[in-house]
């Protein structure tokens, strides 16, 4: 059974002709670098908290998408950009109240080392920014990452992502380390990644490149999502930082509440790093992000060069972020990620054992990882399923992972008990469905 047919379009109908011709139009005008989701691509028009609503007014329930942390269509947000857009939007070239108070409200949730940002507009640029400001603080070049990470696409960033695949170069001076193996006994976990990292330090030394930086992800989404146990960053950190190197912590994936402990996924692992990089959920949608700094880190570099970015935390970006944090705190939905994520992973669980399909649940919070297996293997192919059976029953995931078989369910903050019990049972159909076919 090859991916193109594993959950067949025969088995749900086809197309319908508009959509053929989109599809048709978009490789057309851009291009043949763009990948669509699922097996029957989705044409949304409308989206409003948790749902999003195809071009025939049918919801679909998003468990998948979390820029839109604070919910699809968030109306706080959408004042705050309208009223910032309709009053003044310039850049962060002139004295402006509404970034400083941003900046101010947005460093006050970081550990107080960590008490200047930089604003850019996407998670790729703030990972690059990150590499100017390493390369510039210590004086090295290596940078270390996890073996299937992403962190972007600028040319740099892209050096640094191997999972992009094996057509795209990594840099000469990238060294990639195994990420956090959940199959080893928790207690081993962290001497285990530490031991890479320092593996990966001897031998950029000895090709003669000076360590610069280790980055992650702290919640290895494209590693397969990896959360447990809790401090098992510490001693890679401490390994880095004693060959001359600093940490990075890219929250793109786990920020601004998602993990359901803090809003800061590398606090759950009782670190301090010396960069932090963020975007996606920063603006709900409002492309923006940035890199929140210790002071002695960035003080060479802002020495010796200027920082400007065109759009990168303009008023109207800042408005959009301060109502982020508001929506954030005023609905409690760190403690909602907790309390939701938990119950959403204690039904994932019961899985565990009872499907020959699902082996292991993982994550913390609303992030949630789901290794699917087929006879005792993981399996691209099972996991593709019931991605598509779980999008024909009108809820939204994807797979990630090095083998592409763990199941990536993310949805936005603001997701309910009641959207859990509706997830599930799309996610029991689909599971009975698979096994009734085989
Ligand atoms: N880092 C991580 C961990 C990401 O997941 C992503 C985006 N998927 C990025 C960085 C890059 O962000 P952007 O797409 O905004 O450039």
């Amino acid at each position: 059974m090859t991916m193109a047919n594993a959950f067949g379009a025969d088995d749900f109908g086809r197309l319908s002709t508009m959509e053929q011709e989109m599809i048709a139009r978009r490789e057309r005008v851009l291009g043949p670098a763009y990948r669509l989701f699922y097996e029957r691509p989705l044409h949304f028009v409308r989206g409003e908290g948790v749902w999003l609503y195809d071009a025939e007014g049918q919801a679909y329930l998003d468990a998948y998408n979390n820029v839109a942390s604070v919910g699809h269509g968030n109306p706080a947000v959408l004042e705050a950009i309208g009223r910032q857009a309709a009053t003044l939007n310039t850049h962060t070239r002139y004295l402006h109240e509404g970034i400083l108070t941003y900046a101010e409200a947005l460093t006050a949730t970081f550990p107080s080392e960590l008490s200047q940002v930089m604003f850019t507009c996407t998670g790729s640029e703030a990972n690059d920014l990150a590499v100017r400001i390493a390369r510039a603080y210590t004086g090295g070049t290596g940078i270390i990452v996890t073996s299937h990470a992403y962190h972007g696409v600028t040319s740099t960033v892209a050096e640094f992502s191997p999972s992009l695949g094996a057509n795209v170069d990594l840099g000469f001076h990238v060294r990639t380390v195994s990420p956090p193996n959940p199959n080893l006994p928790l207690s081993e976990i962290e001497a285990s990644f530490a031991r890479d990292v320092e593996a990966a330090i001897a031998d950029l030394k000895r090709h003669g490149i000076k360590p610069a930086m280790l980055i992650v992800d702290t919640i290895f989404s494209s590693d397969g999502v990896i959360a447990d146990p809790p401090g098992f960053l510490r001693a890679a950190v401490d390994a880095i930082r004693k060959a001359g190197g600093i940490f990075v912590a890219d929250e793109v994936q786990p920020g601004f509440g998602r993990t359901g402990e803090a809003l800061w996924g590398f606090l759950r692992h009782g670190i301090v790093p010396d960069l932090v990089t963020v975007g996606k959920p920063m603006g709900n949608g409002y492309p923006m992000a940035g890199l929140i700094a210790q002071p002695h880190i960035i003080a060479e570099f802002g020495r010796n060069a200027r920082y400007f970015n065109t759009f990168g935390g303009n008023p109207v970006a800042a408005a959009a972020g301060q109502a982020v944090l508001a929506v954030i705190q005023d609905q409690n939905l760190v403690a909602n990620a907790r309390s939701v994520g938990a119950y959403l992973k204690a039904a994932l669980e019961t899985y565990v054992g009872s499907s020959p399909l699902i082996a292991s649940v993982r994550g913390a919070g609303l992030f949630l990882g789901v290794d699917v297996e087929e006879d005792g293997k993981p399996s691209a192919i099972a996991a593709a399923r019931i991605v598509n059976g779980l999008r024909e029953r009108h809820v939204l995931i994807s797979a990630s992972g090095p083998a592409a078989n763990v199941l990536k369910i993310r949805p936005p903050l603001v997701f309910s008990r009641a959207n859990a019990d509706r997830f599930m049972e799309a996610f029991d159909a689909t599971l009975k469905a698979i096994m009734q076919k085989d």
